[in-house]
C-alpha cells in the first residue's frame, strides 16, 4: 500500500544550544522511529532559552552580507550539522524551520546592507527595520543562504519556512517601504516564495519545501494558497 502521510516531530527541549546533539542520537531516534515518526526537525526557530538556529543567517554566511550573521555561526552551523547526519543515518527524515526574512537594526550596519531594507519601523521589533522581500537583494541573499545549506548538508531533506514572528518580519501593505506600499501581502509574498523555492531547487531538486502561514489574515492566507507553487506544502 502506498505511504501518504508523514508524521514528523521534535525532540525535547529542541534547541539544546552548546550541549551537542544528545537528543539525536540514534537510540532516541530509534525510539521516535518505534513512536510512529517518520521525519524530525533539527531545529525549531522558536527555541528559548537557548537561541539555537532560527533563521539561515544563524548556520550560513553570505558572501556580500557576512555581519548578519552571529559571530559564534561556525559553531550553530556544526551541531545542526551534527543533528542533521545523525537522524538521517537513524532513518528519519530530516527537516529544518527557518524564519525568512530577519528583521534588522540596519543603522548598525555599513550603508551598503540599506539594499536590504524596507519598512523603517518593524510591527515586530520596533527597534529594527524590516527586511523587504521586494527587493532582488533580499532574494538573491536568501537564495545564497538557503542554497549553501542544502549544499553543506545534503542530509537535509526538507524546511519549512514562516515569515513573520520570532526575528522574522515583512513590510505591511500600509508601510512606508517604496517597494512595497500599496501592494498585498499576498501578491509579494507569493512571488518571493515561489522564486525562492524555485531557487533552492535547482541546487537539490527533491528538497521539500513547506510554508507555514503564521500571524497572517485569513483572507492573506487563502490569497496567498492560490498563487502558491503547488508543489509547495502549506
Ligand atoms: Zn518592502
Amino acid at each position: 500500500m502506498n505511504k501518504y502521510t508523514n508524521i514528523a516531530g521534535i525532540v525535547g527541549n529542541p534547541s539544546f544550544y552548546g550541549e551537542g546533539f544528545r537528543d539525536y542520537s540514534p537510540e532516541t531516534m530509534r525510539t521516535m522511529r518505534e513512536y510512529g515518526f517518520d521525519t524530525v526537525f533539527v531545529n525549531i526557530a522558536w527555541s528559548r532559552p537557548f537561541i539555537d538556529a532560527v533563521i539561515p543567517e544563524h548556520v550560513m554566511v553570505s558572501k556580500k552580507f557576512p555581519l548578519i550573521s552571529p559571530p559564534d555561526v561556525e559553531e550553530r552551523f556544526r551541531l545542526f550539522k551534527e543533528r542533521t547526519v545523525s537522524a538521517k543515518q537513524s532513518g528519519m527524515r530530516t527537516f529544518a524551520l527557518f524564519g525568512i526574512p530577519e528583521y534588522r537594526d540596519y543603522s548598525e550596519l555599513p550603508p551598503e546592507y540599506g539594499v536590504l531594507k524596507g519598512e523603517s519601523v518593524s510591527s515586530v521589533a520596533p527597534f529594527a527595520s524590516d527586511t523587504c522581500i521586494s527587493r532582488p537583494e533580499v532574494l538573491d541573499l536568501y537564495t545564497e543562504l538557503l542554497s549553501g545549506i542544502v549544499e553543506k548538508v545534503p542530509e537535509l531533506d526538507g524546511m519549512l519556512i514562516y515569515n513573520i514572528d520570532e526575528l522574522a518580519d515583512i513590510c505591511r501593505d500600509g508601510s512606508d517601504c517604496p517597494y512595497c506600499k500599496g501592494v498585498p501581502a499576498e501578491k509579494r509574498l507569493s512571488a518571493f516564495l515561489n522564486e525562492l523555492f524555485a531557487r533552492v531547487r535547482t541546487e537539490k531538486p527533491d528538497l521539500e519545501m513547506w510554508w507555514e502561514p503564521w500571524e497572517l489574515s485569513a483572507a492573506q492566507v487563502y490569497g496567498i494558497m492560490k498563487k502558491l507553487d503547488p508543489r509547495i506544502g502549506i
